[in-house]
C-alpha cells in the first residue's frame, strides 16, 4: 500500500504526473478512465435481470400451479398442462416487464442520486459525475461536499471532515496537508487526506485523487452507500398483512368449496384443480409487487416535474404531507439576488437607477467623494468565495459563479470597476474563517503585494491604506448586520474610526430595518487592521471597524403564489423558515401570499421557549426567521408532536438532522450539499417550492390509484369466490372450470389493474385534505364498495346461469364465464374515479385502460369461439343473444357503480378521502 499521508503533497502530484494549478489534461483523464475503471462500488440495489425472472418464476403461486401442471401431466390430462404452463407463461411475461420497468426506473433515479464532483482538468474548475474520478484528478472540496475518491489534500482551509462511515467518529476531524510521519497509521489518524464515503462538514480544500472504486478505503469495507434504499413501504408492509389475512380467509373458503364439491359428488381431481385455481386467483399475492411498480413508475413521473426520489416511502408519504417547511432564498425566490443599495455613515447609493439603464455606462462610476463605498465593495468581493466570470470586458455582462449572495457582491464590485482576480492579486488572502448559518458572518485575511494594479484598484487600495494606518494585513469580515455588531467596536465615517456608540448601533439596525422591510436581504462588511495572522483565527473575529452595509434584492418566484394558495386548498400548511432577517422574511412572505398578517418568530424567541411553548406555538406561526439549523430541528419535532406530516427543505450540512427528522427531508439539487442531499428523501432538481407541490399532487394521485386497484381488485376476485361458493348452495355443478378461472385472473388483474395505476389525477385531487398514514385501505367506504360490488356481479352471473342451467342450456357455463369477465372490465371503467362520473373524466382519457379493456373483451371472444381454444377452455359457442344478455348485465354493474358515485357527489354524501 501506498502511504500517501508519509509523502509531501508535491510528491504525490509528481507521482500522480499532474501540476495542482491545471489537472489532468481531457485525453490524459479519458486514458486513466479506461485504466482504472469507472470510481463506482458494486451497486447491490440493484437486480439482474435473471434475478428478476427467478423471483417471478418461484413465487409461490407460480409454485403452485406449477405442481397443478405436474399433477395434471399425472393424470395424462394433457390439454390442462398445456394450459396452465401457458398461463405461467404469460403471467410470468407480464410480471417480469413490469418489474423490469421498475428496476430501470431505479437505476436512473441511482444514478441521478450520484453525487457531482469538483475537479480541476485543463486548467478550467469543472463539475463531473463522481464515477469520473481518476486517480490524479484534482478535486475542490468545501463544506457540504462527499468525497467521492480517496485523495490526498495539497491545500486546506479550515478543513474539517466527518468520517463516521469509515471510522464510527461522528466529530468532525480538523484537515491539514502537512504530511505525517507514521506510515501504520489508523484512517482516522492520516489527517492530510480525504476518504470517500466521508464528508466536509467545513472549510474548504484542494485535494489529488490516489485510488478511486473498489481500491479505496471505503470500497475495501463496505458497500454502494449511494443508492435507494429498497425499504418496503408503510403501504407495502400494510398490504403484505393484509395479503396474508386474505390469503388464510381464501384459503379456509376454498377448503369449504372443495368439501362441498367432493360432497356433491365431484371428483377429487377437478375439485384438487378447481381449489387450486380459485387459491391462485384469489389471493391477491402479486399486489406488493404492483404497488412497488407503481412508486418506481411514479417516481419516474416525479422527476420529469424536477423532484428526484432518493427513498421509495417518499413516494407515498409525499401525499399525506400536512405543513411544508420551506427555506427562502432559491426556494420561495428566484435566488437571482442583485445589490441595489450600498449604504454607509456617508449616506446611501441607490444602484437602481444603474440596473434599470443598463447601457448608461457614466452611471457606473463611483462617486469620488465615497471611498467608503468603495471599501464596502472591497471587503465584500474579497470576503467571498465566488468566482467573477467575464463574458466580455462590458461590465454590464458579469457573471459570478458560486453562493448566489457572494456571487452578486462580487458582480456589484466588478460593475464598479473593482475586479475580484484584480483585487486578490493585490491582496491575497492568507487566512479564512468559512461562513457558518449559526454565526451568520464569514472573515477573510490579506496581505498586500507589492505589484502594478490597475487604477480603480490602486484607488481602493489607496483609500484602505489610509484606514489602516500602517497595519501590513488586513482582515474583513461579512455577514448579517446584527452579528458583524457584536464583534465591531468602531465605525468608519468619513474617513475616520469612530467609537461605536449605542446611539451608532441603533442608527445602523434601524438602517438596516429599513432595507429588510423593503424585502431586502441585508449584509453587513467590516473590516480590521492585523499585525499578524493569530494562531487561533478565532480571536481575530473582533474589534472590526464597521464599513456600511448591502442591501440585495431576490424577487419572488413567479410560479410560487399560485402553489402557495394551491397547498391551503389541498389543507397543506407552508411555512418559512430561514436566517434571514425577520422584515425581510415577512416581505416575501406577503409577496408570495404565505401569510397576510400573523407573527413572525425569531430564533431568538425560539431559543427562550420551552419545548411545550413550542410545541403550543407553532401551529400557529408561518414564519421564523433568523433560526440556526438546529432550531429547525425543534420546530419539525414539535410539529410532529402535533401529528402533523412535515416536509422540510434543506441545502447545509447543518440542516441534515432537520431533513433526517422530517417526514420528507427536501433537499436542494442545485445550491444544495452533498450532505444535505443524502440525509433527504427527495431532491429538488430545480430548488422551487412549487416542486414541492407537484410531487406532493403526484403523491396524492398514486395513492388514489393505488387504492383504486386494490379495490378492483378485490371486487373482482370475490365475486370469482362468492360464485363459486354459492353455486353449490343453489344446488348447481361447479359454475366455472379451473382453467376458466386462471383464465379471468390472467386477463382481468393483468393488464386492467395495471393501467388504473396510471390513471390521471381526479379533479379535486388538490382540493381535499391530505390523507392520514396508517388510513385503513377499506376507509371513505371501500371496504362496502369492494363487498356489494362483488356480491351484485355474483348474484347477476350465478342468476343467468342458474336460469340456462335450469334449462339445460349447454352454453350456461359459459354464460357465467363470459359474464364474469364482463362484470369486472364494467367495473373498471366504473371506479376509474372515485366521485366523478366516467363521462365527466372522459372516456379516453385513460387510453391504456380503454386499451386493456377493448383487449380484454376481444381475448374472452376469442377462448369462447374459438374451436381450436374450446377444448382447453371448456368453452361453446355462446348463442348472440346470450353473449348480448352479458353485455347488458355488464352495463348493469357499471351502472350501479356511477350510482354509487352519484350518491356520493351529492350535497352530504359521504366524502371520499
Ligand atoms: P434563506 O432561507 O433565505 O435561504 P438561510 O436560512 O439559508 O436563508 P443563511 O444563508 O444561513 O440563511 O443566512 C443567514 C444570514 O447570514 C443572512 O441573512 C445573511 O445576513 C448572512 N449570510 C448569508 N450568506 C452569507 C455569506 N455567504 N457570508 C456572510 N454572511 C452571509
Amino acid at each position: 500500500m501506498n502511504a500517501w499521508h508519509t509523502r509531501t503533497g508535491d510528491e504525490t502530484l509528481r507521482h500522480f504526473a499532474v501540476d495542482a494549478a491545471l489537472g489532468l489534461s481531457k485525453p490524459e483523464a479519458a486514458k486513466r478512465l479506461a485504466e482504472h475503471g469507472p470510481n463506482e462500488l458494486v451497486d447491490r440495489g440493484a437486480k439482474s435481470r435473471w434475478r428478476i425472472l427467478w423471483e417471478q418464476l418461484t413465487a409461490t403461486m407460480v409454485l403452485v400451479l406449477l405442481v397443478a401442471a405436474a399433477v395434471s401431466i399425472f393424470l395424462r390430462d394433457y390439454k390442462d398442462t398445456i394450459a396452465i404452463l401457458a398461463i405461467v407463461i404469460l403471467n410470468t411475461v407480464l410480471g417480469f416487464t413490469q418489474e423490469h420497468r421498475a428496476e430501470k426506473a431505479l437505476a436512473a433515479l441511482r444514478r441521478l442520486a450520484q453525487p457531482a464532483v469538483r475537479v480541476r482538468r485543463n486548467g478550467h474548475v469543472q463539475t463531473i459525475s463522481a464515477a469520473g474520478l481518476v486517480p490524479g484528478d484534482i478535486v475542490l472540496f468545501e463544506a457540504g461536499n462527499a468525497v467521492a475518491a480517496d485523495c490526498r489534500l495539497v491545500q486546506a482551509a479550515s478543513l474539517r471532515a466527518q468520517e463516521a462511515a469509515l471510522t464510527g467518529e461522528s466529530e468532525p476531524v480538523e484537515k491539514q496537508v502537512e504530511p505525517l510521519p507514521a506510515a501504520e497509521l489508523p484512517v482516522g489518524d492520516r489527517t492530510n487526506m480525504l476518504f470517500a464515503g466521508t464528508v466536509v462538514t467545513y472549510g474548504r480544500g484542494e485535494a489529488v485523487v490516489v485510488a478511486t472504486g473498489t481500491r479505496t478505503e471505503l470500497g475495501r469495507i463496505a458497500e454502494m452507500i449511494q443508492s435507494i434504499r429498497a425499504e418496503p413501504t408503510p403501504l407495502q408492509k400494510r398490504l403484505d398483512a393484509l395479503g396474508r389475512w386474505l390469503a388464510v380467509a381464501a384459503l379456509a373458503v376454498v377448503g369449504v368449496i372443495f368439501t362441498l364439491g367432493l360432497l356433491r359428488g365431484e371428483s377429487v381431481q377437478i375439485m384438487l384443480l378447481t381449489a387450486v385455481s380459485l387459491a391462485v386467483a384469489a389471493v391477491p399475492e402479486g399486489l406488493p409487487a404492483v404497488v412497488t411498480v407503481t412508486l418506481a413508475l411514479g417516481a419516474q413521473r416525479m422527476l420529469r416535474r424536477k423532484a428526484l426520489i432518493r427513498k421509495l416511502p417518499a413516494v407515498e408519504t409525499l401525499g399525506s404531507v400536512t405543513v411544508i417547511c420551506t427555506d427562502k432564498t432559491g426556494t420561495l425566490t428566484e435566488s437571482r439576488i442583485t445589490v441595489t443599495v450600498l449604504e454607509t455613515s456617508a449616506g446611501r447609493l441607490d444602484l437602481t437607477p444603474h440596473l434599470l439603464r443598463p447601457d448608461d455606462r457614466t452611471a457606473l462610476e463611483v462617486p469620488r467623494e465615497r471611498p467608503a463605498v468603495t471599501l464596502l465593495l472591497v471587503g465584500g468581493a474579497l470576503c467571498s468565495d465566488a468566482h467573477l466570470e467575464r463574458a466580455s470586458d462590458d461590465p454590464r455582462e458579469y457573471t459570478a459563479l458560486g453562493d448566489p449572495t457572494e456571487s452578486a457582491l462580487v458582480v456589484a464590485a466588478a460593475r464598479l470597476h473593482l475586479l475580484k482576480p484584480e483585487l486578490e492579486q493585490a491582496l491575497p488572502r492568507m487566512a479564512e474563517l468559512p461562513f457558518d448559518s449559526d454565526r451568520k458572518r464569514m472573515m477573510t485575511v490579506h496581505h498586500f503585494a507589492a505589484n502594478h494594479h490597475p487604477a480603480s484598484v490602486a484607488a481602493a487600495l489607496h483609500s484602505l491604506e489610509h484606514a489602516l494606518a500602517g497595519a501590513p494585513l488586513v482582515a474583513f469580515a461579512k455577514g448579517a448586520v446584527d452579528s458583524l455588531l457584536g464583534v465591531s467596536t468602531r465605525v468608519w465615517t468619513e474617513g475616520r474610526m469612530e467609537p461605536l456608540d449605542d446611539d451608532e448601533r441603533t442608527r445602523i439596525l434601524a438602517a438596516g430595518e429599513r432595507l429588510a422591510g423593503q424585502g431586502m436581504r441585508v449584509l453587513g462588511v467590516a473590516f480590521r487592521p492585523l499585525a499578524e495572522v493569530p494562531a487561533e483565527l478565532e480571536r481575530a473575529e473582533a474589534q472590526f471597524v464597521f464599513l456600511g452595509m448591502v442591501g440585495m434584492i431576490d424577487p419572488p418566484r413567479p410560479e410560487v403564489k399560485e402553489a402557495v394558495i394551491t397547498c391551503r386548498q389541498a389543507g397543506i400548511r407552508p411555512v418559512m423558515i430561514t436566517g434571514d432577517h425577520p422584515l425581510t422574511a415577512l416581505h416575501i412572505a406577503r409577496d408570495t401570499s404565505l401569510i397576510d398578517h400573523g407573527r413572525v418568530l425569531t430564533g431568538l424567541e425560539l431559543a427562550r421557549m420551552s419545548k411545550s411553548e413550542l410545541v403550543e406555538v407553532v401551529e400557529k406561526v408561518s414564519v421564523y426567521a433568523r433560526v440556526s439549523p438546529s432550531h429547525k430541528l425543534e420546530i419539525v419535532s414539535a410539529l410532529q408532536s402535533r401529528g402533523e406530516i412535515v416536509a422540510m427543505t434543506g441545502d447545509g450540512v447543518n440542516d441534515a438532522p432537520a431533513l433526517k427528522r422530517a417526514d420528507i427531508g427536501v433537499a436542494m439539487g442545485v445550491t444544495g450539499t452533498d450532505v444535505a442531499r443524502e440525509a433527504s428523501d427527495m431532491v429538488l432538481l430545480d430548488d422551487n417550492f412549487a416542486t414541492i407541490v407537484a410531487a406532493v399532487r403526484e403523491g396524492r394521485v398514486i395513492y388514489d390509484n393505488i387504492r383504486k386497484f386494490i379495490q378492483y381488485l378485490m371486487a373482482t376476485n370475490s365475486s370469482e369466490i362468492w360464485v363459486m361458493f354459492l353455486a353449490p348452495l343453489l344446488g348447481m355443478p361447479l359454475p366455472l372450470l379451473p382453467l376458466q378461472i386462471l383464465w379471468i385472473n390472467l386477463v382481468t388483474d393483468g393488464l386492467p389493474a395495471l393501467a388504473l395505476a396510471v390513471e390521471p389525477a381526479e379533479r379535486d385531487i388538490m382540493r381535499r385534505p391530505p390523507v392520514p398514514p396508517g388510513q385503513s385501505l377499506f376507509a371513505g367506504g371501500v371496504g362496502w364498495h369492494v363487498l356489494w360490488v362483488g356480491l351484485l356481479i355474483a348474484a347477476l352471473c350465478l342468476g343467468a346461469g342458474h336460469w340456462r342451467w335450469t334449462l339445460n342450456d349447454p352454453s350456461w357455463q359459459t354464460l357465467v364465464f363470459t359474464m364474469l369477465t364482463f362484470t369486472q372490465m364494467a367495473n373498471c371503467l366504473a371506479i376509474r374515479s372515485r366521485r366523478d362520473s366516467l363521462f365527466t373524466v372522459g372516456v379516453f382519457s385513460n387510453p391504456a385502460l380503454l386499451g386493456a379493456v377493448a383487449l380484454t373483451f376481444v381475448l374472452q371472444l376469442v377462448v369462447v369461439y374459438t374451436p381450436f381454444l374450446q377444448p382447453f377452455f371448456g368453452t361453446v359457442n355462446l348463442p348472440a343473444r346470450w353473449l348480448a344478455l352479458s353485455i347488458a348485465l355488464s352495463a348493469v354493474v357499471f351502472l350501479a357503480v356511477e350510482a354509487e358515485k352519484w350518491l356520493r357527489r351529492r350535497p352530504g354524501g359521504t366524502r371520499a378521502t
